[in-house]
């Protein structure tokens, strides 16, 4: 049988060999009490590379983000988010159900930024009735926003107008990297003026399990805290922390080639029969197009890809989404194109 191509997410992509080499021989011990040397070398080399003073290795995005606001945000405050916000739509509420925080969605534009004037107008002034702006959330690259990375003026910008009001900017960050990589800036520069953030291991930098957050020394020393209350305590995290530290090591800067791949299929199909996509949107990893055909609909497309080995997904029945990554090869975007070009033309 041909290998599946699987564009539905970068998180399907597998440990590479040398991955599962380093999990074979890593040194372990018991994270909760600090002691697994693994999880200490991934948390120091996160730190380092993001230039924030310390880390903290967590079991997914969701749950970094998580910790990250119920530690900036005391219950009962509200936290700036965009209405497209990975936080918003796809950690189930997490932030109301265990922090009774209250999130504030405002617009996100088509590039994932929102206006600077709209978070000027939502921060809440000193009233008995309003609650409390604790912390602005964005995300960089931002997945319901086509992948765009945030630029750095922007970044800065929206640090610069949050740390005047004494609030905090966190950074979903899960495919920050992705970020650096098209923007040719690294990490530290991105961060320079965020107060935390968190960035996958388990997506475009191909490790199992995993998430980094990122922050200050007491920062993280209170999220070890909640990290703990929340389940998320765990002992030999060296078994995937060690592949953490390959990601981080040697999958950063072929992130590129994904990008390459991920312009190449939709330089190739933007002018079939029914898709809709702007390639000036194509900036990352992701693809999203809109598909408008006269006798095919969006599920009957992702249908008939499946049949021929092919996985993406469609939402709504009306947008799809491609996501390039390390198990996706050049050879594999030619496939994809002529099946497309079978099926459209
Ligand atoms: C994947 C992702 C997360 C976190 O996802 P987990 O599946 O919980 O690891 C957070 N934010 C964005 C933008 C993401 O794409």
């Amino acid at each position: 049988m041909n290998k599946i191509i699987d564009l539905r997410s970068d998180t399907v992509t597998l440990p590479t060999r040398d991955m599962l080499q380093a999990i074979s021989e890593a040194n372990l011990g018991d994270d909760v009490y600090v002691e697994d040397s693994s999880t200490l070398e991934l948390e120091a080399l996160a730190a380092e590379i993001t230039g924030m003073e310390s880390a903290l290795l967590v079991s997914s995005g969701t749950m970094g983000n998580l910790v990250s606001s119920l530690v900036h945000c005391p219950r009962g405050t509200e936290v700036i988010m965009g209405h497209k916000s990975h936080t918003f739509i796809y950690e189930s509420g997490g932030i109301s159900t265990y922090g009774g925080i209250h999130s504030h969605q405002l617009k996100n534009n088509n590039d994932g930024t929102i206006n600077i004037n709209d978070i000027k107008d939502a921060i809440r002034i000193d009233d008995v009735h309003f609650p409390k702006t604790s912390l602005i959330c964005i995300e960089n690259t931002h997945n319901k926003c086509y992948g765009f990375p945030l630029e750095l003026s922007y970044i800065n910008l929206v640090c610069d107008t949050a740390h005047e009001n004494n609030i905090k900017v966190h950074m979903d960050g899960a495919r920050m990297f992705n970020a650096c990589v098209a923007l040719e800036l690294d990490a530290k520069t991105v961060l320079e003026n965020i107060d935390s953030v968190t960035f996958c291991l388990s997506k475009g930098l191909s490790s199992p399990i995993g998430s980094v957050l990122c922050g200050t020394r007491d920062f993280i020393k209170e999220a070890r805290r909640i990290r703990k209350s929340l389940g998320g305590g765990m002992r030999q995290t060296g078994v995937f922390a060690s592949a953490g530290i390959v990601g981080l090591k040697s999958m950063r800067s072929r992130l590129k080639e994904d990008h390459k791949n991920a312009k190449l299929l939709a330089q190739s199909i933007h002018n079939l029969d029914g898709i809709e996509l702007n390639l000036d949107y194509i900036q990352t990893n992701i693809i999203f197009f809109n598909f408008n055909h006269p006798h095919i609909s969006s599920t009957e497309l992702v249908a008939e890809m499946k049949s021929n080995g092919i996985l993406f997904s469609d939402y709504n029945g009306k947008h799809c989404r491609l996501v390039t990554h390390n198990d996706i090869s050049r050879k594999d975007i030619e496939n994809v194109i002529d099946v497309f070009n079978k099926l459209l033309s």
